[in-house]
């Protein structure tokens, strides 16, 4: 018998939500000899590179540079503002606000946690009720994730602020984007948001290893009787350096800052309105897609409402075993890799092996949203599970108009 051809050989594509797909010009940029740490080029560019990290932000406050994955955000995020002992509210819609929460925990902080389920946002009619009840204003800080990448839900922060300022109370109002910043809206500073807390290696483009926590006067204000904060996480030095050294408290991430140049220069050449309407437009597709392939199958976007799905990442619901069962195949079949299931954060947890993820930000366009959809279409051939026709077209569909023919 002749042998099958294999048809995952060529270009790998990672569809997971993070690390995200890398331009060529940022790894380009990356790929050259070590520089001078102490002055001249690198030097030099580190205030530009301050600027275009604030302007998407939509910030004009402080962001301090972590070389850290985004666990490190967090944690440098809760070191400078929190002291032992001190109550925050966790609002959680997935396993990202759960993952945060131990870190406050671990570093001596009384954790609340306000369970909104995972296939939903924050309501905040709940949350006025919990910040009414709090009378003394024992909450020093209350934590969201913007994005939520195990479920894809996308919470309304303004709303989140709104609530708090109803309710006069003074928290501070925490924010991980980590999965969505330069894919869904983020106003830092229009919406009140006193903390915003991300990573390179999602709407960021660029490879894991930095950490970006965006503050206010207000959040820097707590900074002064944190007791938290070490040397080393704090933000003060980081943000005002007296020396170019203390803005990493050490060695510069040299290429990992050549190649957050090239990507903030791409971003600063398309718009970042532009990169959102780019990403909604590629989310509606992928939804388009999942919402008729279930018609005949068990396909299901986790997040029934459109209104509260991430633009950065897609969670489909694919009934007991099978979205492990659709990932393999699919990588088998294809050569795409999607995202597993990572858990929610849930003790009525279901099953990790019964969703998968699309990432869908940052370097991705309709062809490369097209190709992992009809690859998604080969795998649910492969696996022989049922889904109803016409999802590819329905896709099609929402990028031609959103493009404009
Ligand atoms: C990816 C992600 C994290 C964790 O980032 P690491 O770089 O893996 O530490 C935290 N929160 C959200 C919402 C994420 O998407």
């Amino acid at each position: 018998m002749k042998n099958r051809p294999n048809l995952a050989s060529g270009r790998d594509y990672l569809a997971i939500p993070g690390p995200s797909v890398m331009p060529e010009r940022v790894l380009r940029e990356m790929h050259r000899a070590a520089p001078n740490i102490y002055e001249g080029e690198l030097v030099d560019m580190v205030p530009g590179l301050l600027d275009g990290l604030r302007s998407v932000a939509r910030t004009r406050h402080h962001v301090a540079i972590y070389i850290g994955n985004g666990h490190a955000g967090w944690e440098a995020s809760l070191a400078n503002v929190l002291s032992r002992g001190d109550r925050v509210l966790v609002l959680h819609t997935g396993r990202f606000s759960v993952g945060w929460s131990e870190m406050a925990e671990r570093l001596g902080a009384e954790v609340e946690m306000l369970s909104f389920g995972t296939r939903g946002p924050v309501d905040t009619a709940r949350l006025a009720e919990v910040l009414a009840a709090d009378t003394g204003h024992a909450y020093k800080a209350v934590l969201t994730v913007q994005v939520d990448t195990s479920t894809s839900v996308r919470n309304d922060i303004a709303a989140i602020r709104r609530t708090l300022d109803a309710a006069g109370h003074p928290a501070l109002l925490m924010v991980d984007s980590i999965a969505c910043l330069c894919c869904d809206v983020m106003e830092m500073d229009a919406w009140g948001v006193d903390v915003v807390v991300t990573g390179s290696q999602k709407g960021l483009m660029t490879p894991p290893g930095l950490a970006f926590v965006f503050f206010n006067d207000r959040a820097d204000a707590a900074r002064d009787h944190a007791d938290c904060v070490t040397h080393y996480w704090d933000w003060r030095p980081r943000v005002s350096p007296r020396l170019f050294p203390n803005y990493f408290d050490g060695t510069a991430p040299t290429h990992h800052l050549y190649g957050l140049r090239a990507a903030l220069g791409m971003i600063a050449e398309e718009g970042i309105e532009a990169i959102w309407a780019r990403h909604e437009a590629l989310a509606r597709a992928v939804w388009a897609a999942v919402e008729t392939w279930g018609q005949g199958g068990p396909l299901e976007l986790n997040i029934p409402d459109p209104a509260h799905r991430s633009h950065a990442v897609t969670t489909i619901l694919a009934g007991e075993t099978r979205g492990a069962e659709l990932r393999a195949t699919v990588e088998r079949m294809t050569g795409l890799t999607l995202g597993l299931g990572i858990g929610m954060g849930e003790p009525t947890d279901r099953a990790s092996d019964a969703y998968f993820r699309i990432g869908h930000m940052g370097h991705v366009n309709a062809h490369m949203i097209m190709g992992a959809l009809g690859a998604i279409e080969i795998g649910l051939r492969g696996a022989g599970i049922p889904f109803a026709p016409g999802g590819l077209d329905a896709a099609a569909g929402v990028l031609a108009e959103a493009a404009g023919g």
